[in-house]
């Protein structure tokens, strides 16, 4: 086999052309027939087959032979246990046999033509950690495949698995065979496609919660009970233990955001108005039932008319309080996990609703309006997979039906059979095994030696126990916006010192990151933002909010200083534009600084000052930042956004957030070339690096510490164990050599 950096990307683009051009009805088994000839073809190999793994039968079964016996089609089968297209599969890894005679792995089928070769090369076809199949390919030479053939078939792989990408296609390539469907498989309705907001599978009844008043229906329970004064009285007593309770709940698991997230709806309920008129129209008569859902109703219209956001949003509190008072008066059993077992669907949700339905149990969540960082980046936090959905596909979700949702591909299966509920066992089984962290250490190594470090991302306290699981290296971004979103005014001096306190103590003297506030774009207080601006994005957001609000900055900053003082405390400031902007923020650090030495307070004078480098204009001035700062951290996620000019919450323009868009590469290593040349430490903080297959490039252009949510530590841990520096550094330098996003897509699926 020839020398073939440039075949190989030749063939993977005509893959990807031939797949994405396959026709919707095309029969899968023609298409994989043709990809199996093209890559004997251009690999110059006698055999190339294509295995699909059956997850039911737990078999792998031939699907498309380029050289064996085409009889063999559909009969051949092989368990993992069998051959070494079975241990590629099982073990997760490509293997490359020089004689597969001499393999005592080696699984020989008569009758087939496969007698006369010997290279053997199989890879096994991964779609995140879903088990598709195996690629294999054979020869007559001894020691014929080497080790960019091995490259080259990975990347090969890894485009026939995006082919199979949902469990409808793995389904239709099982019927290609003639494998039996079980009847059960015509029973499942349908499929919905949505974005993946926050990973993971969740199982559970759909249960559609709307926040228009018009869908608030008085008749949701239909049968009146004819109860009383009396009945309400204690039903209402119910509903206040319960949320009492839910209040002590959330505080233990979310100690930052708890204190205030039930207080509005204690509030109305101990509001004289709005019970006083719910016991009129009882004592007048109507059944206690109605006369709570006429109250609900009537309020929800009263919201619903106000221009004012923060009142608007109470239109999903007093719902829930209708619901909840409803369902006492019901006498039903159920109490505070209203939501487990439930998935819930809800066209617009607010941070506190997140962290509410999360308390509740939920198992996962349906929205549709555009995923805000924030709501995604609490789910993340909370575990809670997510998945959004566009206005018309919410409309078709019904209420009380089994769903399962697939929220790492954004894929929600209405009602689905037991073969799709078996295969996300099969599923979860092999994230555990992917992520099992029995043996996890705090240093983590490339495959040639080179320490990095994994920091985490925090962005509520409920992260923290993860994170010290995991053995990050330090906290490397704590948004600390957090505490501020979720409530309903702004948190204390004393309130904050605590958070921090919690923070930096759990650390055990590791570095500590606080970002100070981010507020603005996407990020709004519910409580304060009073003035509508055209561009959120491009308006008063972050350090530009800080430095305008110097109250609220400084008693932040007050805050983390107090918190820091005997640790490791480093702070920096979003959406840096400029130097001056670094300058008259750090200007503000010392003032703070002095301010509490004069009360006596003791305070850290060696803090860190940081710059995070997410605008095209701070990266312009990269060098002259890297000479004032004490660290650069790259925030990626808006660097992405800012320099391609791609709203990161716009559903429709997602397609252009291309975070390997040469000028992002570009920006990236020129960062981290004025960090090296300052002799400042430089890490990054956005989602970037936990793009796996971007990790070579951020390794290659010299970055040794990434900060990530902590739930995609155990991938980030595995990609750099595999990674070469010297190799990164020549791959990062090709990348950077590209000018052209289709160029650099090409080369990187080379190197999965
Ligand atoms: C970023 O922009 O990359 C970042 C880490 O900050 P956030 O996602 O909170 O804006
Ligand atoms: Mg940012």
């Amino acid at each position: 086999i020839k020398e073939v950096m440039k075949d190989n990307i030749e063939l993977i683009c005509d893959i990807a052309e031939r797949i994405a051009f396959a026709d919707e009805g095309e029969d899968r088994g023609v298409l994989l027939q043709d990809v199996a000839y093209s890559i004997a073809e251009h690999m110059a190999a006698d055999v190339c087959s294509i295995y699909i793994y059956d997850e039911i039968e737990k078999m792998l079964f031939l699907r498309a032979t380029q050289g064996l016996d085409i009889s063999a089609v559909g009969s051949v089968k092989l368990s993992l246990e069998e051959g070494i297209t079975g241990q590629a599969l099982r073990e997760l890894r490509p293997i490359c046999v020089g004689q597969a005679s001499k393999e005592s792995a080696y699984k020989f089928f008569p009758g087939i033509k496969e007698e006369h070769y010997e290279a053997f090369l199989a890879v096994p076809i991964m779609r995140g950690a879903r088990k598709i199949g195996v690629l294999v390919l054979q020869a007559t030479e001894c020691d014929y495949f080497k080790e960019n053939d091995v490259s080259a078939l990975r990347a090969i792989a890894t485009q026939l698995a995006t082919m199979f990408e949902s469990v409808k296609l793995l389904k239709e390539a099982r019927k290609g065979l003639g494998i039996e469907e079980t009847p059960s498989i015509a029973c499942s309705k349908d499929i919905l496609r949505g974005r993946s907001a926050s990973k993971g599978v969740a199982k559970g009844i759909s249960c559609v919660l709307d926040t228009r008043v018009d869908d608030y229906d008085k008749e949701s329970h239909p049968k009146l009970l004819g109860a009383d004064i009396n009945a309400f009285e204690s039903a209402l007593q119910l509903t206040i233990d319960q949320i009492k309770e839910l209040q002590v709940t959330t505080s233990e698991q979310l100690a930052d955001v708890a204190v205030l997230i039930f207080s509005a709806h204690l509030l109305i309920l101990e509001d004289e108005q709005f019970t006083g008129r719910i016991r009129e129209l009882i004592i007048d008569g109507v059944d206690a039932l109605y006369a709570v859902n006429t109250v609900v109703n009537e309020y929800v219209q009263i919201f619903s008319n106000s221009t004012v956001p923060m009142i608007q949003e109470k239109i999903l509190d007093v719902k829930d309080l209708g619901k909840r008072l409803g369902r006492n008066l019901s006498f039903n059993e159920e109490s505070s996990s209203d939501y487990s077992g439930q998935i819930v669907a809800v066209k617009e949700l607010l941070p506190s609703d997140i962290l509410k339905f999360s308390a509740e149990n939920v198992e996962g969540l349906i929205i549709c309006s555009g995923v805000t960082s924030h709501n995604a980046i609490i789910c993340r936090s909370l575990r809670i997979p997510m998945v959004a959905v566009s206005r018309d596909l919410f409309d078709s979700i019904p209420d009380d039906l089994p769903l399962l949702m697939d929220a790492s591909q954004g894929i929600i299966y209405f009602d689905p059979n037991d073969e799709i509920l078996n295969q996300y066992k099969e599923l979860e089984k092999t994230w555990n095994i992917l992520n099992d962290a029995s043996d996890i250490k705090d240093i983590r190594r490339t495959s040639c030696g080179e320490v990095v470090e994994i920091m985490a991302n925090i962005n509520l306290l409920s992260d923290l126990e993860p994170a010290r699981h995991f053995k990050a290296n330090g906290i490397g971004l704590y948004r600390s916006e957090f505490p501020f979103i979720v409530r309903n005014d702004f948190p204390s001096e004393e309130e904050q010192t605590h958070i921090y306190s919690r923070l930096v103590d759990s650390m055990n003297g590791l570095p500590v990151t606080l970002r100070t506030l981010d507020i603005g774009g996407d990020k709004m207080l519910s409580y304060y933002s009073n003035v509508t601006e055209a561009n959120p994005f491009l308006g008063m957001r972050a350090i530009r909010f800080s430095l305008q609000n110097r109250d609220i900055f400084s008693q932040q900053l007050r805050a983390f200083l107090r918190a820091g003082v005997k640790a490791d405390a480093r702070i920096m400031f979003p959406l840096i534009a400029s130097v001056d902007d670094f300058l008259a923020a750090r200007e503000i650090v010392f003032e703070c600084m002095d301010q509490l030495e004069d009360e006596g307070v003791q305070v850290n004078r060696q803090i860190q000052l940081g710059v995070m480098m997410e605008l095209p204009s701070a990266v312009e001035v990269a060098e002259e930042l890297a000479a004032e700062a004490d660290f650069l951290s790259i925030g990626s996620n808006d660097l992405v956004q800012y320099m391609l000019a791609v709203d990161r919450t716009n559903e429709q323009v997602s397609e252009l957030y291309k975070s390997h868009h040469p000028a992002i590469l570009r920006a990236i290593n020129r960062i981290v070339i004025a960090a090296k040349r300052a002799d400042k430490p430089v890490s990054i903080c956005g989602d970037l690096a936990t793009e796996t297959h971007m990790i070579p490039f951020l390794l290659g252009i010299g970055l040794r510490t990434l900060s990530i949510d902590i739930g995609s530590a155990p991938a980030v841990e595995r990609a750099v164990s595999l990674i070469d520096i010297a190799k990164a550094e020549k791959f990062s330098s090709k990348l950077l050599k590209m000018g052209k996003i289709q160029e650099i897509e090409a080369l990187i699926q080379d190197q999965v």
